[in-house]
């Protein structure tokens, strides 16, 4: 058994890494147990490799930008938001800049530069590391002001007057994440809402997406909406719907708008087959639309219809929009009938793709779902039910769009939990001086195994 640790961290991603530095700054001898090889093996590749770190606004916005119980946050945020993690990596050498949509990432544009600042931290703080260290159970204390024991699959055992559970979700397995908190947080009673993957691609019906593959259409209006309501849901205001960019990949759709809205397709809001709608001019409306086609359409009345299209759409897009109008390509576009141009106006006011699955674990940015908030104390991160258990991270039944938000989470998470679980640790410590056991035996290890969770796989 090692020596009784104050606070022992478990995963060295954003929250845990952020937990240990501050749980070490509060004054607890702290651990930090990490089953890969290197800490931060997510966060080192978020952003497409430049770090997405926060969203530069206030908590309401914060909150806004968490549809995954972001109002749990509230307190979190309080006590660690955006200018805090700004400054905090400042002081560590990582200056940050804002881009278009309040997204704020280091200026060098390297999210490795964000891990090692965090590494240095941790270092710093002097916290101890063990990497290669996968946890596979943990025991409650046997009695008030007893300790923690942390268990790995290895059988090595970490004791500890709290413990900061912060293990990520189940999306991107690669990175380390695959559900293991939410088997070791029901293990210890906890309630888990059933995982999903979410903020992940979505596949389409339509052939010629694939010939799409590659195209950014930027500042688009895009629709998510069930199966045939795609025309209902401007009029009765169902479905989701957000403005910005979308990504054609050979297989369907991707891009911050499409991520965004596969939140409704993993929380079921909006059932499969749905209907994406693609407003490729959003700034006008159909009438402004249907005036400008006129007027280009009489410019040049020679012209065949799929040489007049330039003006309006990408080149890769153009004759994928001429087949789906049902106008003849060779056409001259003063043959172009009025009921022909108002068919080709709602195609670009509304493209639609049949969303018919997701993408699956591998490829979603985050898990929705998670350990219940409903039994954790937002005030502090502590369990409901068992004294001394923090939660830090995507464990918890948190998560927002893409823009920063999720990063910040973290952060914000793991900076409350890493402190209060030290005064925790502080104060059991002072109650049990020296205390150094627990009432588990050796070999009991058995049956707290990692069962394969119902939800996962
Ligand atoms: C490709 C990609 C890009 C992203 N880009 C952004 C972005 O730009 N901005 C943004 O806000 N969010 C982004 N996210 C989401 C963000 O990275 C996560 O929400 C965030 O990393 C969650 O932090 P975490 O510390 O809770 O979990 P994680 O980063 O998943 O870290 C959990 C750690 O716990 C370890 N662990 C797991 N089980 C055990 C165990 N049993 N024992 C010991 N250790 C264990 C894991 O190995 C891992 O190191 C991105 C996600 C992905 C996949």
């Amino acid at each position: 058994m090692e020596p009784v640790s104050g606070v022992v961290v478990v995963g060295g991603g954003p929250a845990g890494m952020m937990a240990a530095v501050q749980a070490a700054a509060g004054g607890a001898r702290t651990v930090l147990l990490e089953k890969k090889d290197r800490l931060g093996l997510k966060l080192g590749i978020s952003g497409k490799g430049r770090c997405n770190l926060t969203n530069w606004t206030d908590v309401e916005g914060l909150v806004q930008g968490i549809p995954g119980n972001g109002r749990f946050l509230y307190s979190a945020f309080a006590n660690f938001g955006p200018p805090d993690l700004v400054s905090f990596l400042d002081k560590l050498g990582v200056p940050t800049v804002v881009e278009r949509g309040r997204r704020m990432f280091p200026v060098s544009n390297r999210a490795l530069d964000v891990v090692r600042a965090l590494k240095g931290a941790v270092a710093a703080a002097g916290v101890k590391v063990r990497t290669v260290a996968p946890v596979a159970g943990l025991l409650p204390p046997a009695s008030d002001g007893g300790t923690w024991v942390v268990v790995t699959a290895g059988g090595e055992r970490f004791q500890g007057h709290a413990v900061v559970l912060a293990t990520g979700g189940a999306s991107y397995p690669a990175t380390g994440s695959t559900g293991d908190g939410y088997r070791l947080a029901a293990g210890v009673g906890h309630r888990i809402v059933e995982p999903r993957p979410s903020l992940v691609p979505m596949i389409c019906a339509e052939e010629f997406v694939a010939a799409l593959a590659g195209l950014t259409l930027e500042n688009v209006q895009v629709t998510l909406v069930a199966g045939d309501g795609a025309g209902k849901a401007a009029k009765t205001g169902l479905g989701v719907s957000l403005f910005g960019d979308l990504l054609f990949t050979h297989f369907g759709v991707s891009g911050p708008t499409v991520l965004s809205l596969s939140r409704a397709l993993a929380t079921g809001r909006i059932p499969l087959p749905a209907v994406l709608s693609i407003d490729l001019k959003p700034a006008l409306s159909l009438e402004q639309l249907d005036a400008r086609l006129l007027r280009d359409f009489g410019a040049e009345t020679r012209r065949q219809y799929k040489n007049a299209l330039g003006g309006l759409l990408p080149r890769s897009l153009i004759p994928v929009i001429i087949g789906l109008s049902h106008i003849p390509p060779e056409k001259p576009v003063h043959q172009i009938t009025r009921s022909e141009r108002e068919r080709l106006a709602r195609l670009l006011k509304g493209m639609r793709l049949t969303v018919t699955a997701t993408r699956s674990w591998e490829e979603a940015v985050v898990t929705t779902g998670g350990v219940d908030v409903g039994q954790v104390d937002p005030r502090t991160m502590e369990s409901r039910l068992c004294p001394g258990l923090f939660f830090a991270g995507e464990v918890l039944d948190v998560d927002g769009f893409t823009g920063g938000y999720n990063l910040q989470a973290a952060f914000s998470t793991g900076h409350l939990a890493g402190r209060v679980a030290a005064r925790k640790a502080l104060s059991q410590a002072h109650k049990a001086p020296g205390l150094g056991h627990t009432s588990v035996g050796e070999g009991t290890r058995e049956g707290w195994g990692v069962a394969p969770f119902p939800f996962l796989r």
